[in-house]
């Protein structure tokens, strides 16, 4: 027995699929063949085009025809012409052993008198566009009020195309009795209310991805705190010496920032948003296309128009606020049937936006770590050892390599190729040398969506009020501030709470097992060049707990932990204090940083 005869299919069609070379069912042909031959059903598919939907629905459907009869039993509506004559062939290829089975294509820009005769032979098939459809409905030259299959192919095209009116019409000529099969390579909301309204409790399958999530691109998210994702941006590139990469930021403001930060950095970077002049745009794009910038951070919107194929990551540096975008950044990369990998740097109280973008891309992120500082020397290390080893040799070094060989006289080979290599890797290396783990808990690695990181397995002890002095005439309001605070320690979504924001300072508490954290955060914390300081408050107003804990001990063995010491000769450093403006004035943005 052939996998297509296990599905339930008659001898007719297997032969006809034998003719047409098809030798293993389809994913969706396996799951929807089955539900359509046994029940009644209406139905809901969700597949990629490509995947063979046509005959998913083509061979039940002639299966379940009465060819004896010539009443019109099944309708396809399809969004274009050309899908219309598509799946007319094909239908026609799969009945070519039926008696008596005739499949009419219904179109716009065709004869219509010459439709509507082959409809009057006889037609118990009729494959149409919902424009002609209509059109010939209310010119009574088909009658379908008397279907039992209706199939929606490529759902979410008709209502793109705006075909939601027409195809209201066409259904409502229909009688309710009949099944409505709806085929989709995507799940958009006009679709599922085509769903609601017209479908009866209908039977979903999906197959493989079921938004436009491109399939050959990798998710990737790393978990960091609020004021580590400049730094882990530079990781992240460091990493992947040889990135073309689409760098997203949400602001127009923070774009330039970041491009200028890399810039700074010695990254080949360049920015584009709105505020640049339409020739300045154009340059950027023109470096862009001939690599000289390997990272172009651009905002959601200048991003549109960028057509260049082999982006190997899309970095969002922060997340886009409505989940539809995220596809449009991640479709930047993994075009051309080229593999692609979309990065998210994420605070923990963004997790939960991870799982929304999931469900929506129907496909599950991988979470990483940013690498170390090692790891990356590692990289670093062994892309030097093969650039090396790829490098054309260029015949003009000859008349000066008597020069040069003088100079490097009595080196051997071993200790030759570790200077070399050392050239390149103690750059790096006093780079990266004893920096810290960037990578703050993933708290989904253990299972739960609420972040307990801060508060261990201990019990709370009570909640901490703090005294910060950031306040209104700094642009905070209590939401932006509590933001800010948030992502800055990296604190989850409740974790802050009687957040007061008075004229130049402010209030707030948390619970007090992230009070050490907070304290160690907000030590030597500079936002615009300007001392932020978090104490312990004394003033009671925030209520509970131990509200007169002084700062003395955390802050003092805070300031012994001193960054500045142990990240010494850090390339980082000052771009990372630097990097809290754009995290402050995130929270200050108003609506025209948006593009
Ligand atoms: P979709 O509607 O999902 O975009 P189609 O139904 O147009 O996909 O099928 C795509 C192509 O794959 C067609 O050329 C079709 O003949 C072929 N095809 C469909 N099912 C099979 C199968 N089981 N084995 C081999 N080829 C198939
Ligand atoms: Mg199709």
């Amino acid at each position: 027995m052939t996998k297509f005869e296990a599905l339930g299919l008659q001898k007719s069609l297997l032969d006809a699929i034998t003719d047409m070379g098809f030798e293993t069912p389809s994913e969706v042909q396996e799951k929807a063949i089955p539900i359509l031959l046994e029940t009644e059903t209406d139905l809901v598919a969700l597949a990629q085009t490509g995947t063979g939907k046509t005959a998913a629905f083509g061979f039940p459907l002639i299966q379940k025809i009465d060819s004896n009869s010539r009443t019109t039993q099944g309708l396809i509506l399809s969004p274009t012409r050309e899908l219309c004559l598509q799946i007319t062939k094909e239908i026609q290829a799969y009945s070519k052993y039926e008696k008596n089975i005739n499949t009419v294509a219904i179109y716009g820009g065709a004869s219509i008198t010459d439709q509507s005769r082959q409809i009057k032979r006889g037609a118990q098939i009729i494959v149409a566009t919902p424009g002609r459809m209509k059109d010939m409905i209310s010119r009574r030259l088909v009658d379908i009020s008397k279907i039992d299959y209706c199939i929606l192919d490529e759902a979410d095209e008709m209502l793109n195309m705006g075909f939601f009116e027409d195809i209201k019409d066409i259904l409502s000529n229909t009688p309710d009795e009949k099944s409505t099969w709806l085929f989709s390579a995507t799940m958009p909301k006009e679709v599922s209310i085509i769903a609601k309204k017209f479908m009866h409790s209908p039977q979903e399958i999906t197959v493989g991805t079921k938004n436009a999530g491109t399939s050959t691109v990798q998710h990737e998210y790393y978990v960091v705190g609020g004021r580590d994702r400049y730094p882990a941006l530079k990781r992240l590139a460091d990493t992947n010496p040889d990135i073309f990469s689409v760098i997203f930021c949400r602001t127009k403001r923070d774009t330039q920032k970041v491009a200028e930060k890399l810039i700074e950095d010695g990254y080949n970077a360049g920015a584009l948003h709105g505020d640049l002049s339409q020739n300045q745009r154009d340059l950027v794009m023109n470096s862009f296309r001939k690599k000289q910038i390997q990272m172009l951070v651009a905002t959601d919107v200048a991003a549109r128009g960028i057509d260049v194929d082999d982006i190997t990551h899309v970095i969002n540096y922060q997340l886009p606020d409505e989940i539809e975008t995220y596809t449009h950044r991640s479709g930047r990369t993994g075009r051309a049937g080229k593999s692609g990998i979309s990065m998210v740097i994420v605070t923990r109280s963004e997790l939960r936006k991870i799982k929304s973008i999931e469900r929506k891309i129907q496909q599950d992120f991988i979470s990483k770590k940013i690498p170390t500082g090692m790891e990356i020397c590692e990289i670093q290390l062994y892309h030097l050892a093969n650039k090396i080893k790829d490098t054309k040799i260029n015949e003009d070094v000859e008349t000066y390599l008597p020069a040069i060989n003088d100079v490097l006289q009595g080196i051997d080979r071993e200790e030759l190729i570790k200077k070399i290599v050392s050239v390149e890797f103690t750059r790096f290396f006093n780079y990266y040398n004893k920096s810290k783990d960037l990578n703050t808990t993933d708290s989904r690695d253990r299972g739960g969506d609420r972040d307990y990181s801060n508060r261990g397995d201990a019990p709370s002890s009570g909640s901490v009020r703090y005294f910060i002095n950031v306040g209104e005439k700094d642009g905070y309001d209590w939401m932006s501030l509590k933001d800010f605070i948030r992502d800055t320690v990296g604190l989850g979504q409740d974790d802050l709470f009687k957040v007061d924001v008075k004229d130049s300072f402010s209030f707030f508490n948390t619970d007090a097992t992230a009070t050490d954290k907070i304290l160690a955060t907000f030590n030597d914390f500079k936002v615009d060049g300007r001392f932020v300081n978090v104490e312990v408050s004394k003033n009671p107003g925030g209520g509970g707990g131990r509200r007169d804990r002084k700062r003395s001990g955390g802050a003092g063995s805070g300031r012994d932990r001193n960054r500045s010491g142990k990240d010494k000769g850090r390339r980082g450093d000052r771009s990372f204090a630097k990097s809290e403006n754009s995290g402050k004035r995130r929270s200050n943005r108003r609506k025209s940083d948006f593009f």
